[in-house]
């Protein structure tokens, strides 16, 4: 299985520290408000990641944080005369919905830094008493000029991130060493939440969080550590300065970056005011579609949000689920029989073709076309024609794949296709004055959380 590295800029063979485990960690959002769609692709790219090292085999320790002391947090916090905890609490929670309607998985561990401060004055001290950190007024800065291989992540040469920043120095920070220089702990500002340390009440700088989490929940050394590109620098430029001065060790083997994903081929953000949340997304399809969505393209490409991609994702999806229902309800109709040779031969074609696609840095979208193609071929099949083991392993197959992808039999949901068919089989009852079968199927759909309404443009449904 190969892995495009950051570090080295080039795909490699990926082998785990430990044979069969993998240590993984990846940087989570911070939670001042409902999450926006950019922050769901690493959510939901990582979460394909882990379900595909788990599918070959591999016992993965999954650990993704919440930075719950932030910036953001205090002023949303401030703005709407709360505790910064109610804030961090309530879009944690939040947060929590969404991946769960986006099919992601928890972690194994969601550790949230408020709850690691001990951690990481711990770290802190260690980096002060190894020279690689120094206390002004209150504030820890981490010394970059020691740590030698500063800048081989980003590929920044450190002479030039010093000169470039000397004309970006804001008043305060005329106190560093040395323009480069990162916090590790800042003094707390009145109204702000703050914590104790030996260098007086305050509270950790954001890099900080990282190294200290992914070294408690996953050791010294991990495997994949991964994140949006825009945390190359200076988030994990930074993390790897801390933890490896601490352990003299090199911190994570793989690093992995998502490219950005755009609206409207705008980069999304306030200030344009075209940044989506991913409850809005919720108002008009199921989530599912949106990881549909996102897994279409490879993650290290960019990715352009529009509403036509969108439909595009909505129908790609119901046409692989249509497709596993008719595999589900068809199957009694098959002959009993043993698998032959001729059809396992062809699904083991695809299965291969999908597992060729994964283990080449993770091409979700190529992935998608081997489900495609499985679920083409499922369709031309007539159960009548096919034996029953056959049918079987074709649908456990195309189940097994489609979960890697975070795909499956939509439970007891209706399709739309679905819902709308009974729609006008209702209408078509209703004009030949079936009442019975059109008052049959309302209760039919009402069921299923359909609710349905008689306009004069005809009838709209919506779920309940
Ligand atoms: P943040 O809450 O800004 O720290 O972001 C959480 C995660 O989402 C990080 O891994 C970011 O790199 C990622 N992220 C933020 N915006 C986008 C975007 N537009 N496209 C892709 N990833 C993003
Ligand atoms: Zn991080």
């Amino acid at each position: 299985m190969k892995i495009f590295n950051t570090l080295s800029r080039r795909k490699e063979e990926f082998i785990p520290l430990e044979a069969g485990k993998v240590r993984m960690y990846v940087c989570g959002p911070t939670v001042y408000d409902f999450i926006h769609i950019g922050n769901t692709r690493p959510m939901i790219f990582f979460d394909s990641v882990r379900r595909f090292l788990e599918y070959k085999g591999y016992e993965v320790n999954y650990v993704s944080n919440f930075t719950d002391v932030d910036d953001k947090i205090i002023k949303r916090a401030l703005a709407d005369g709360v505790e910064a905890s109610v804030i961090s609490e309530r879009f944690t929670e939040e947060c929590k919905k969404d991946m769960e309607g986006m099919r992601v998985r928890p972690a194994t561990t969601h550790p949230k830094a408020t709850e690691e401060i001990d951690g990481m004055l711990e770290m802190i001290q260690v980096l002060i008493d190894k020279g690689f950190a120094y206390e002004v007024n209150g504030t820890v800065y981490y010394r970059v000029k020691r740590f030698k291989r500063y800048g081989e992540l980003s590929g920044k040469n450190l002479d030039d991130l010093i000169s470039g920043n000397r004309t970006l120095l804001v008043t305060g920070e005329d106190e560093k060493e040395n323009p480069g220089d990162f916090v590790l702990w800042k003094p707390k500002k009145e109204g702000e939440p703050y914590w104790e340390s030996p260098w007086g009440q305050g509270r950790p700088g954001w890099h900080i969080e990282c190294s200290v989490m992914s070294k408690k929940y996953l050791g010294e050394q991990i495997d994949i550590h991964g994140g949006g590109e825009d945390l190359i620098f200076p988030h994990h430029e930074n993390e790897i300065a801390q933890s490896e001065a601490v352990s003299e060790k090199p911190f994570a083997r793989y690093w992995m970056h998502n490219a950005f994903l755009n609206i409207d081929n705008k980069k999304m953000s306030k200030s344009l005011g075209n940044s989506l949340k991913v409850r809005d997304i919720a108002n008009n399809y199921d989530l599912k579609v949106l990881r549909f969505f996102m897994l279409s393209a490879h993650y290290r490409s960019p990715l352009n949000y529009s509403g036509e991609l969108m439909e595009a994702a909505k129908n790609g999806l119901e046409r692989i689920e249509n497709g596993l229902v008719r595999l589900r309800d068809e199957a009694g109709k098959c002959p009993a029989g043993k698998a032959t040779e001729q059809g396992q031969e062809a699904l083991q074609g695809f299965r291969r073709r999908f597992e060729v696609a994964m283990e080449d840095d993770f091409n979700t979208a190529d992935a998608i076309s081997v489900l495609f193609e499985l679920i083409k071929y499922a369709n031309t099949l007539k159960p009548e024609e096919t034996v029953r083991e056959d049918w079987d392993i074709l649908r456990q197959t195309a189940l097994e794949l489609g979960d890697i992808l975070g795909i499956g039999e939509p439970k007891a949901e209706l399709l739309d296709s679905a819902i709308e068919a009974l729609i006008t089989e209702r209408q078509e009852a209703r004009k030949a004055k079936n009442y019975a079968r059109a008052d049959e199927i309302r209760k039919e759909l009402a069921e299923q959380g359909i609710l349905l309404e008689d306009t004069k443009d005809g009838v709209k449904w919506k779920k309940a």
